[in-house]
């Protein structure tokens, strides 16, 4: 099984906490880069092996995208790989670029899944968020596109805001999940460096919440999300029976994929490779098919770390016969002590993270990681 993902590094406006890779000035070079980006599918054709199930629209904002520049993207997609004819294709899309005519137009080029950034639902946040869009824009947005006939819609929000209570948190996941959406993927707000939203906190004008209300916050999500029939299939993303992301599930379960634009990841199972995050370098590289990407080869410790940081996040679990060694004996007292705390379960061969586990998942990773 493989994957496609395509990044599309432009945005209107810069959003206060993002740190992605994208350019708000890009008019001048767009349809130069979207040109690097066609011949750059073209030159990685080669690297899929067998049909590839899935196909991920992500940024940035692809939904800014005009309808003639994503049927080239996908002409081209259809045109080199072996697409499956069941084939998920999500693209993401802002509240402010869905529109009755953009929908119809991404129905008919085969788009079957609508990631929604929706991120919260009071304008006070969107504002200084810097979104472009309104809480109205965004619930009318989700409304329209299921009356156009998506019904694999996923939204997004971040918790963990600046002024965000706990009623007021349980109240924005009751609202969405009323949406009657598929599927949901919730993130902790994180300040990250060089954005304007570390600039605001580091000047006292901004306070994220702190650990505990982060942690009541994703507890009650969980709780409340499992109300309403959703399952939580990886520490973020919730879904209906049916209804989980199958581009990200194959990350998580260590699937080769392939990732075009600018800095864009790509992993084959053993090299990983990432894309210069520069706009003008990637396509003049591109164009040249020199000096626009780079790669590096997991060590088996590497690659053991990964499985084990990407599959404790899951329902599934970490399945230790994936891993090529068992545990040492320090690894072993490790793991009983984490049961202990009632961080985690083991079934059969799995290990599978307990609710109050999930807040400590990375930390648990961390423990059982190798060193080359
Ligand atoms: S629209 Fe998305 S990618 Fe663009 S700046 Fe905002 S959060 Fe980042």
């Amino acid at each position: 099984m493989s994957g496609i993902y395509l990044h599309i590094p432009f945005c209107r406006k810069r959003c206060t906490y993002c740190d992605f890779h994208f350019s708000t000035t890009f008019e001048s070079y767009r349809s130069a880069l979207l040109e690097a980006l066609r011949l750059e599918i073209q030159l990685r054709a080669p690297e899929l092996q067998g049909t590839v199930q899935t196909v991920y629209f992500g940024g940035g904002t692809p939904s800014l995208l005009s309808t003639d520049e994503l049927s080239e993207l996908l002409a081209v997609l259809c045109a080199n790989y072996a697409l499956d004819s069941h084939v998920e294709i999500t693209l993401e899309a802002n509240p402010e670029d869905i529109n009755e005519t953009n929908l119809i137009a991404w129905r008919q080029l085969g788009i079957n899944r609508l990631s929604i950034g929706i991120q919260t639902l009071s304008d006070q946040t969107l504002s200084w968020m810097n979104r472009a869009h309104g809480v109205q824009d965004a619930l009318f947005a989700v409304k329209l596109a299921q009356n156009i006939g998506f019904d694999n819609i996923s939204v997004d929000l971040i918790y963990g805001l600046p002024n965000l209570d706990l009623p007021q948190w349980e109240q924005t996941i009751e609202e969405v999940l009323n949406l009657n959406v598929q599927h949901l993927s919730a993130y902790c707000l994180t300040v990250e460096p060089k954005t304007a939203l570390n600039h605001l906190v580091r000047k006292k004008k901004l306070q994220p919440a702190d650990e505990t209300q982060q942690s009541e916050q994703f507890l009650r999500l969980l709780a409340l999300a499992n109300d309403k029939g959703f399952e939580q299939y990886e520490i973020s993303n919730f879904s209906l029976p049916g209804f989980h992301s199958r581009h990200n599930s194959s990350y998580w379960a260590f699937k080769p994929y392939i990732g075009l634009g600018p800095s864009a990841h790509s992993f084959d199972g053993r090299v990983r490779r990432w894309n210069i995050r520069n706009n003008t370098a990637y396509l003049k590289g591109v164009g040249k098919n020199e000096n626009w990407f780079e790669v590096e080869s997991l060590s088996a410790n590497e690659r053991r770390n990964e499985q084990i940081l990407l599959g404790l996040r899951t329902k599934w679990g970490l399945d230790t016969t994936s891993l090529t060694s068992g545990w040492t004996q320090k690894e072993n007292a490790q793991i009983e002590e984490f049961a202990r705390l009632g961080w985690l379960k083991l079934d059969q061969q799995k290990i599978i993270l307990t609710d109050s586990g999930k807040l400590h998942a990375d930390g648990i990773a961390a423990e059982l990681f190798r060193l080359d």
